[in-house]
Formats: C-alpha cells, sequence, structure tokens
C-alpha cells in the first residue's frame, strides 16, 4: 500500500511491532512481511495499493483505530457474570497459581500455557492450534504454526524471545474452516481482536486466544548478541531460551544454541542476558509506547510466577489470569492449579507495571503530539533517579538497534550509561529507604 493511501507504516507513527496482521488482511495482498535493517518484521510492499481500503491501518495494534485494550475489553468480557476488573490486569474471572508436572521441563515457566492448548485440542473445543514452534531454519529460527495434535502442540513449549509474525497463519485461517485457538502477546491478541471486528471468518473461527505477559519483544539482532556471548562461532539453527538447571533458581535459566556443525552453547541470564534484557537493547520502538501488561484482550494470560516463594524452584511455576468461562472450565480438573489473588500476579509483574505506568507516562510526556495515543496520562516523574533511568535505556535501546559494528566492541559502546545507571542505582537505596521514612512515595 502506498504511505500516501495511509499504510500502517506510516500511520503507525513508525510504530511497527511486525505482527503481520495487515499484511493477512490486505485484501490485494499489496503486503508481506520481511526483516527490516533492525532485525525485526515489518510489512513491505510486494505490489502497489490500488484501493486504499484502510484495512491495514485499522488492524494494527499501534496506529489510532480509536479502540485500545479497555474498549476491545469491555466488549469481549464485560458482560461476563462474576467478571472483575483492574486497571493493572484488564477484566479477569479467576486466577491461578501452578504447574503441570508432565509439562514444565520443556516449558518457559509451569507449562501451563501447553497444558491449556493441548487440552482444548483433547476435549475437541478447538480443532487447531496456533503456536510458536522452532523451524531449524537460520534465517527465521522460530515461527508460528498451526498444529492439530497436542503431541505436536508440544513442541511449542518454551518462549520464543524471537521476532515471529501472523500473516501466514490467519491467511491459512481464513482459507480453512475450523475453530482455532491461538497464542500471541498482548499486542499481537489485540491486533487479532482488531482484525476480528473486520472479518467474520476471523470472529468465527479464533475461538480461544491465550495471551502471554510481555516486558517487551527483542529483534533477531538480541539472539544474534547473546550468542555471540556465548561464544558461538557456527551458524544458529536452533535456540532454547528457557533452559532450566537444578542448581539454579527459575530466574538463572539459560539460553542453548544450536549450531549447524553440531555444537551446543550455553549462557546464564547472570551471565549478560538479563543486562541486555533489562536495559532493553534490541528492542523495538514500539514496546515503549505499550501499556497493556497482562494481554487483556486474551481469554486467559499465562505468565511467570515471579514470587519469592516460587522463584527458588528451577523448574518453574505459572500464574494464570483467566477471562473467559469456556478456559475456567477447561481448567477445572486435569492440573494442580490453586487459587492465588489477583495482587499477587501484578506483585510477580510489578517490574514491567513500572515500565508500562510511569515509564510510558514520562515517554508521553516528552514526546507530546508525536506519541500515539495511549490510557496513560503522560506525566513527569518526580523523582529525577527515576528520569535519568528512563534516559539512559532509552539511548541504549536506541543505539542497540542502530549499531551495526563488530559484537566486540557493542558493549563497551555502552559503558558511560551503564556507568551511569550503576551510580543511579547505588543512591536509588538511600532516597527510597529516606522516602519511605518521610512516608513519600517513589515518582
Ligand atoms: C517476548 C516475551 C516476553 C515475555 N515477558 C514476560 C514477562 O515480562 N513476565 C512474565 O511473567 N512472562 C513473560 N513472558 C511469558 C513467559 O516467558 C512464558 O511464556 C509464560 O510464563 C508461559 O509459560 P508456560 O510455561 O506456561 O508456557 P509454555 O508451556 O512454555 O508455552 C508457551 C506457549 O507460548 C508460545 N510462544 C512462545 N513464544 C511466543 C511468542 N513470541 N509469541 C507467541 N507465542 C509464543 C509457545 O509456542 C507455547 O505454545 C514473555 C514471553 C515472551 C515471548
Amino acid at each position: 500500500m502506498g504511505a500516501s493511501m495511509g499504510s500502517p507504516v506510516t500511520t503507525g507513527k513508525n510504530l511497527c511491532i511486525g505482527c503481520g496482521l495487515c499484511a493477512a488482511l490486505c485484501p490485494e495482498r499489496a503486503l508481506s512481511m520481511a526483516w527490516n535493517r533492525y532485525g525485526e518484521y515489518s510489512p513491505a510492499e510486494a505490489d502497489p495499493c490500488t484501493t486504499g481500503c484502510g484495512l491495514c491501518a485499522k488492524v494494527c495494534p499501534f496506529a489510532g483505530s480509536g479502540e485500545n485494550e479497555d474498549t476491545l475489553g469491555e466488549r469481549l468480557y464485560g458482560a461476563i457474570p462474576g467478571i472483575r476488573h483492574r486497571p493493572e490486569t484488564g477484566y479477569y474471572l479467576a486466577s491461578y497459581v501452578g504447574y503441570s508436572e508432565e509439562h514444565r521441563q520443556r516449558s518457559a515457566s509451569g507449562g501451563v500455557a501447553t497444558w491449556i492448548l493441548e487440552r482444548l485440542l483433547s476435549e475437541g473445543i478447538v480443532d487447531r492450534v496456533i503456536c510458536v514452534a522452532p523451524t531449524g531454519d537460520p534465517e527465521r529460527i522460530f515461527a508460528f504454526r498451526i498444529f492439530e495434535s497436542p503431541e505436536e502442540v508440544r513442541t511449542g513449549a518454551g518462549s520464543a524471545y524471537y521476532p515471529v509474525e501472523l500473516s501466514g497463519v490467519i491467511r491459512e485461517v481464513l482459507a480453512v474452516p475450523g475453530r482455532y485457538a491461538v497464542t500471541g502477546l498482548p499486542c499481537f491478541i489485540k491486533a487479532i481482536r482488531l482484525a476480528q471486528q473486520q472479518n467474520k471468518k476471523l470472529r468465527e473461527r479464533v475461538a480461544v486466544t491465550l495471551g502471554l505477559v510481555c516486558g517487551q519483544l527483542k529483534s533477531r539482532r538480541f539472539t544474534e548478541y547473546a550468542a555471540a556471548l556465548a561464544g558461538v562461532r557456527g551458524e544458529v539453527v536452533g535456540v532454547r531460551y528457557r533452559g532450566k538447571s537444578p542448581d539454579q533458581p527459575a530466574s538463572n535459566f539459560y539460553f542453548s544454541f544450536a549450531t549447524r556443525d553440531g555444537e551446543e552453547h550455553k549462557i546464564f541470564w547472570r551471565e549478560g542476558i538479563g543486562e541486555a534484557w533489562g536495559n532493553r537493547w534490541f528492542t523495538p520502538k514500539a514496546c515503549n509506547y505499550c501499556d497493556d501488561v497482562f494481554a487483556e484482550c486474551a481469554d486467559a494470560t499465562c505468565m511467570d510466577a515471579w514470587l519469592p516463594e516460587y522463584v527458588e524452584d528451577s523448574r518453574g511455576t505459572s500464574l494464570v489470569l483467566v477471562r473467559s468461562p469456556l478456559v475456567r472450565e477447561a481448567l477445572k480438573e486435569g492440573i494442580a492449579l490453586a487459587p492465588i489473588p489477583v495482587e499477587r500476579l501484578i506483585q510477580s509483574q510489578a517490574g514491567v507495571v513500572a515500565v508500562k505506568r510511569e515509564h510510558l507516562a514520562y515517554r508521553l510526556h516528552l514526546n507530546g503530539e508525536r506519541a500515539p495515543e495511549k490510557r496513560v496520562v503522560p506525566a513527569r516523574p518526580k523523582n529525577p533517579i527515576l528520569r535519568q533511568e528512563i534516559a539512559a535505556k532509552d539511548r541504549m535501546q536506541e543505539f542497540s538497534r542502530e549499531f551495526e559494528g563488530c559484537w566486540a566492541d557493542f558493549r563497551a559502546a555502552m559503558g558511560p550509561d551503564l556507568a551511569r545507571l550503576a551510580a543511579l542505582r547505588a543512591i536509588r537505596v538511600p532516597v527510597r529507604a529516606l522516602q519511605s521514612l518521610r512516608g513519600g512515595r517513589r515518582g
């Protein structure tokens, strides 16, 4: 589609997350998803757009569709008996903690997401499951796939901190009748919901959406950087991002890389991966403007139990927030889940909530008209330490996206901002202690 016709490439204020819904729904097939120079997916014009119907912009989760997670969520779940709502989580019916003993070792946390997907298939609630699985292709290590058996679904267990896009599988949903379940990060589920508003077949066929809590996405360059850090020399054909070691807490998982020449390399979260993650290196720009922590438009959302009583167990534990009665019913038997107050789920994601509220408010304040419309009110944090932390991370994020040099020089180039952050952290602790003594709050 031509830029003048209003393609999401331009209407999304350059905030494309690469979900692929625009390409999937384009009636002219004018868009196709391709890698951009940042190692992210974005829509490229395969053929010139002749109609300018604007459907691409209407389904873009970052373009101004006039809808947000509150309006979509209310229409989806607002009338369900017993439903409750919190600004942090959106709507919810129930919240649980637990795991599937059979799945947790290969899964990201407690294996509840894979268990749910398998259950939906085996109970005949859906005919097909769309989830992310390894491809063995070094150019596209993970992709969305459509599976018809629980055994196939199990091959997708684990988290893919790697770009994936939905255009191919959504086109298949449009072509092949049936009931589908789909997994996705918050913005991907939002895009599916926007697409369902525009397309009857998607409305009828996508029967269950399973969200994942998301702090941020990563470009494929994140995986390349992590592989270099792990000492990988050959071509990477497979990655496992959530390896579990019995002698480590769940939070110190490892990435393992399989190369074409049969080598295996491992690197733990605390050996530099956490630094790249927490400092937002290789994070797409769109993530800076996300205000959805808990995938508010999904029928259920799974996340890691980042809570003190679960984090020491290397095998991993899941938390689940349920919005649809259908999923709540499916969870009633066959798995060890216990109710847990929703406040604990919010507590488990405190860092992500801060980024998608306080940090976002500051970015909106700084960018004024140039920023997209969000549910968060623009505000300048009172705390100067927080302002400097956000600025340092934004600088590093920008630098890492643009970086084209040799990995050996990469981290050194971040040195000044890393030093600044360390200094800020050192003063933050006494400042917080002082504030709590005075009964003040973190700004
Ligand atoms: C980019 C990213 C950021 C995340 N950030 C957080 C966070 O900040 N806090 C938190 O608690 N949890 C986060 N998660 C979710 C977490 O990593 C686990 O996916 C979640 O706890 C479910 O674990 P599980 O053991 O129940 O799922 P599993 O049994 O491992 O199943 C996970 C399912 O999700 C699918 N999947 C994996 N990657 C993707 C993807 N990129 N897009 C769509 N589907 C996918 C898999 O195919 C599989 O079906 C994030 C996940 C991703 C991919």
